[in-house]
């Protein structure tokens, strides 16, 4: 299949994918490519059972690159104006669980919203107040999820 095909279709597509891999390959802005396997095996089930309720999930940001989280804090601390501030959105590269392979954004709302609510069943759970789409794999599965911090400066 010809990849600009692949690229054409985006995530909300009427024909979903079901893994990481495959999200990756159609363009969708990541997948669980770099992700520690515990967390991709336990998001990938999660991302499968979402599609079998017909709700939709997919990952908007996975692992990222030091240099790639390096950019992201430098234009924080200065959108934000100061390294303080900033952090409460996004972390320097030795403090990011992005950077770790340990943390993902998902999207869209309502696909978050189903992961708050069902993300336990995987170990899958929301860790910041501030950032309905950040999630990690803070407990095991089946287990309850520890209260969230208020944002990510509050680690
Ligand atoms: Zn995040």
């Amino acid at each position: 299949m010809a990849v600009t095909a692949l690229l054409a279709v985006g995530p909300a597509a009427a024909d979903p994918v079901t893994d990481g891999a495959s999200s990756a390959e159609v363009g969708s802005a990541a997948g669980t490519y770099g992700l520690a396997p515990d967390l991709a095996a336990a998001y990938s089930l999660a991302e499968q059972e979402a599609r079998w309720q017909g709700v939709p999930l997919w990952i908007t940001s996975g692992y990222r690159s030091w240099s790639e989280q390096q950019s992201m804090w430098d234009s924080a601390v200065a959108q934000y104006g100061s390294p303080a501030e900033a952090q409460r959105w996004v972390l320097p590269p030795d403090r990011s669980t992005h950077v770790s392979g340990t943390a993902i954004d998902v999207g869209p709302y309502e696909g978050a919203a189903w992961l708050e609510a069902n993300g336990s069943t995987w170990g899958l759970c929301r860790t910041y107040a501030n950032e309905w789409w950040h999630f990690e794999r803070v407990t095991v599965p089946g287990g309850t999820c520890p209260p969230m911090v208020a944002d990510a400066a509050s680690r």
